[in-house]
């Protein structure tokens, strides 16, 4: 069986020796992970997830008289914060999750990309969706990479056309370094293709699958003391139980099929317990 999320990293960190923009990746702090994604359905190929920023300043709900515009009740304090991910000793800051089987099957044909790769085989389109994602990484500080419009502001969101015109020209920097096509020669087949050739594609997935770390809420304990001014009714706040911490022990494989997936058992160490 072919281990995909591992193949992915092998040419990650290939991809972060080669092309300059991307040279700052520590990928040791960067952790692959598959997520269920049917081909043909709509959907993401591919996320970029930081679990390494900071918590947010304390904030509440209020609820405010329309009247007298004063405060009527509130929340109690809450922060969001990330999860802390670790794989033994390494702190992960990046975890980069992938659709399987949708990845596998994503090809150039009917993509916009087309225009950008016009001699280049189909399945470079997965190429530029990892690019893409390990382009999100931000060089300068935990978090997802804003990207600069002429005039100095930040693009609404994560995107804008220069974000994609960089992708595109890193993976021809890329393939122009003659990397090893057994790094990538993974990605040149389909799904149909990989399972032919090595009778099942899986991908690490954690513990908890569907769900993975995501940053939560958590309520604050003891309370801080209430705003300056605001003396109202204060409301409990219900927030759905989230896992704090992960670790190589919340990690596990599983396979993926057209529109089903499941875990498989351990071998060696774990299953002699
Ligand atoms: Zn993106």
């Amino acid at each position: 069986m072919i281990n995909y999320t591992e193949r992915v990293s092998l040419l990650m960190a290939d991809l972060v020796e080669r092309v300059q923009p991307l040279s700052h990746i520590d990928m040791r702090r960067v952790l692959v992970f598959a997520r269920a994604g049917r081909t043909g359905t709509d959907g993401a190929y591919a996320t970029c997830h930081c679990v390494s920023m900071p918590p947010s300043e304390p904030g509440y709900y209020f609820w405010r008289d329309r009247a007298s515009g004063l405060l009527t009740r509130r929340s109690e304090w809450f922060v969001t914060r990330s999860p802390e991910v670790r794989v033994g000793p390494q702190a992960i800051e990046y975890l980069i999750s992938f659709t399987l089987p949708r990845f596998c099957d994503q090809d150039l044909s009917h993509t916009r990309k087309r225009a950008h790769y016009v001699s280049q085989p189909g399945w470079v389109a997965k190429l530029d969706t990892i690019v893409h994602e390990l382009y999100h990484i931000d060089p300068t500080r935990a978090g997802i990479r804003r990207m600069e419009r002429a005039d100095g502001t930040y693009a609404a969101n994560c995107h804008g056309r220069r974000f994609f015109e960089d992708v595109v020209e890193m993976v021809h920097a890329y393939l122009d370094s003659r990397p090893d096509p057994a790094i990538y020669d993974f990605l040149t087949h389909d799904f149909g293709g990989l399972t032919a050739r090595h009778g099942g594609v899986a991908g690490t997935t954690f513990r908890t699958y569907p769900s993975y770390p995501q940053r939560f809420t958590e309520v604050l304990s003891p309370q801080p003391p209430p705003p300056p001014g605001v003396d109202c009714r204060v409301e409990p706040l219900k927030v759905p139980r989230a896992t704090a911490r992960f670790t190589e022990d919340d990690l596990v494989m599983r396979e993926f099929g057209a529109d089903h997936s499941r875990q498989l058992v351990r071998k060696g160490r774990y299953q002699a317990a």
